[in-house]
């Protein structure tokens, strides 16, 4: 049976760390706050957004919310954005997505400062991301990062495979393990006998939006498998890209869904903030 990688015991762990930080810098007179701006009523956007809300509340940052009506113009959202980045009482700016269909969400993403892009999308931090200069990181990538760095899992000369090519998973993801001195497979829709390169994998990560994808006989004996993915079934419950039943009785280490990737994501959002300040107060 496969060890499991809690998400929920490494976040509690890394949000201690980040409110500890919080904390130092409130006492230097320093505050941290985070903007977040959600256009329209997508109801799974609002629980994210208040989710995020909810832990800012609980590491002592401020958050400030923008909550504006589906027929926002893409002006109005640049005109916001531009006095956040101006603002000194923000540090992190945040526009969740996706955005309404009228609105280009590229240009916006990019008229974000850099320094205050705590999602990491702006082709600047991209860019640092593969030069290995950034200090904000990729939420979820990096809160996989954590959880490997969390349970003792030595990334140099192992092979990993990586499923999904997304901009906001799979790519970052396929950087962020080569840095750490993996020897990096990054896998999509197109790749020719997938199931040849996953069962080489010593760390499998699923990040490819199908769900119970990855099944036992694609997975190596003893490999360490990450789920990323997060779909809710019909039945109400939430399952991932994993076939967690299955790969659990021949992974070494597995993440379940829910409890495993998903809480990491937000808990790197909060560090990325702490982060940002820093960066913006030079106490980094
Ligand atoms: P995405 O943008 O839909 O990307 C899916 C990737 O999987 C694509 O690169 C696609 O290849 C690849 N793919 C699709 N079918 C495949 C197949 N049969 N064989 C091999 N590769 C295949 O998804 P995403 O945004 O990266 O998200 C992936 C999953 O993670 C989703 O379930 C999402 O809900 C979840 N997620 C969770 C969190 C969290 O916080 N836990 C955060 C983000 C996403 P092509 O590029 O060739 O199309």
């Amino acid at each position: 049976m496969a060890k499991i990688i809690s998400g929920k015991e490494v976040s509690a762990f890394l949000n201690q760390k980040t409110a500890d930080e919080v904390k130092l810098l409130n006492d230097k007179g320093i505050a941290v706050s985070l903007a977040v701006i959600i256009v329209g009523d997508d109801p799974a956007s609002k629980v994210y957004v208040n989710n995020k809300k909810k832990a800012c509340e609980k590491l002592g940052i401020v958050s400030f919310e923008y909550a504006l009506p589906e027929n926002t113009t893409q002006q109005e959202l640049l005109d916001l954005i531009n006095e956040l980045n101006n603002r000194n009482d923000v540090n992190g700016i945040l526009c969740q997505l996706p955005l309404p269909p009228h609105l280009d969400e590229e240009s916006l993403i990019n008229a974000i400062s850099p320094e205050k892009d705590v999602d990491c999308f702006h082709p600047v931090n991209v860019g640092r991301l593969y030069t290995g200069t950034g200090k904000l990181k990729p939420c979820t990538p990096a809160g996989v990062m954590e959880m490997l760095k969390y349970y003792d899992i030595d990334i140099q000369g192992k092979n990993c495979v990586v499923i999904g090519r997304s901009n906001i998973v799979g790519k970052p993801m396929a950087a962020l393990l080569t840095a750490q001195n993996g020897t990096v497979t990054l896998c999509h829709s197109k790749t020719k006998n997938l199931i040849e390169h996953t069962r080489k994998a010593d760390i499998l990560v699923a990040a490819v939006g199908k769900p119970k994808f990855v099944v036992k006989d694609m997975v190596k004996e003893d490999a360490v498998v990450i789920d990323v993915g997060i779909h809710r079934m019909e039945n109400g419950k939430l399952c991932g890209d994993v076939d967690f039943d299955e790969v659990e009785s021949v992974a070494g280490y597995i993440s379940p869904v829910p409890g495993g990737v998903g809480p990491m994501t937000i808990a790197e959002l909060m560090e990325n903030t702490v982060t940002a300040a820093k960066i913006q107060n030079q106490v980094i």
